[in-house]
């Protein structure tokens, strides 16, 4: 089967031409059709994440048919958990001590065939086609849980409008939220992008919001957004940082914290999360906004979104050879 693999971090993934791989008892072989391409791919990449599987196939929002009777499921980053450590028995399997990513610690789905645990596969809503799904099974899913943990207040603050925020901002618009949006400064059309998205308003990150939010999240992995959410938050406001990596967060003053403002972090995913969340994607119904690459474009994918030139989300359109013919 054709894959990109990634032989070791900070080196362009190899155009390979490797085995199908053999689902083991619980698991299931999946022809991919696309593969979301996700930031946390590029932290992987970059070896900001500790102890990969290598060589690797990258990926973790796969849409697949299985090969046995082809039905269409999504694979997330969750591959699998013990299902018995504190974290698992407490309803918090997304901290399992012992969990493995796919994408990370599994081979992912940048690549023809891959296999999944089929415990950890999610059904996917019929109204989504094979790339407007991809981008739910993490931007989207990872973005609906720090939504979640943003609490239910009505002035919500997004800082970097890429694949989660704009999926995030459909859906927080339906919950009749007011969304107020933040990209790198100067970004005019991704902006406007926002605003065509229901954002009220659109600015850059160093701008103050025209009021005070009740919430923001983070999803740009950059450290120094984290006092300026505080300081934009009213008192009690929560701030949620949904990467899984961020640049060092500077210092700053207490008097942001204090008055009860709350900042907190989002790991991973639980499959409660996922089922959830992709049940109201279909109610919203979320569109997402998506720019397609070839398998064997997966660096190109991957470098522009490093230099956010991405619109929406980076899909890699698997299948489409297949498709053509
Ligand atoms: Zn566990
Ligand atoms: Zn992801």
């Amino acid at each position: 089967m054709r894959a990109m693999v990634l032989d070791s971090p900070r080196t362009p993934l190899r155009p390979a031409e490797l085995p199908e791989p053999e689902a083991g008892p619980g698991e299931v072989l999946l022809r991919v059709r696309t593969c979301g391409v996700c930031r946390t791919d590029l932290h992987v990449f970059d070896g900001e994440l500790p102890r990969p599987k290598l060589p690797l196939v990258l990926g973790h929002q796969i849409v697949g048919e299985a090969v046995e009777d082809g039905g269409r499921v999504g694979v997330p980053w969750l591959g699998w958990t013990d299902g018995d450590c504190r974290y698992c028995r407490a309803g918090l399997e997304n901290l399992c001590d012992r969990a493995r990513f796919t994408g990370y610690h599994l081979d992912g789905g940048y690549a023809e065939y891959v296999v999944a645990d089929e415990r950890f596969c999610f059904a996917v809503p019929d109204r989504f086609s094979d790339l407007q799904a991809a981008p739910l099974l993490c931007a989207g899913l990872i973005g609906y849980r720090s939504l979640r943990l943003a609490g239910d207040g009505e002035r919500l603050g997004l800082y970097g409008f890429g694949s989660s925020a704009h999926i995030i901002a459909q859906v927080a618009r339906h919950e009749g939220r007011r969304v107020f949006a933040f990209t790198r400064d100067g970004d005019t059309e991704g902006q406007e992008f926002a605003r065509g998205l229901g954002a009220e308003w659109a600015g850059g990150s160093s701008e103050q919001p025209p009021e005070e939010l009740d919430a923001a999240i983070i999803f740009a992995p950059v450290g120094a957004l984290v006092p300026l959410a505080l300081r934009a938050v009213r008192k009690a406001g929560v701030v949620v940082c949904a990467g899984i990596h961020m640049s060092d967060i500077p210092s700053f003053p207490y008097e942001l914290l204090w008055e009860e403002r709350m900042l907190r972090s989002v790991a991973n995913l639980t499959r409660r999360d996922g089922e959830d969340f992709l049940a109201l994607a279909a109610r919203v119904p979320v569109r997402s906004e998506v720019q397609t690459f070839a398998l064997e474009d997966a660096n190109e994918a991957l470098e522009r979104l490093r230099s956010g030139r991405v619109r929406g989300a980076a899909v890699l359109d698997v299948a489409e050879r297949s498709r053509e013919g």
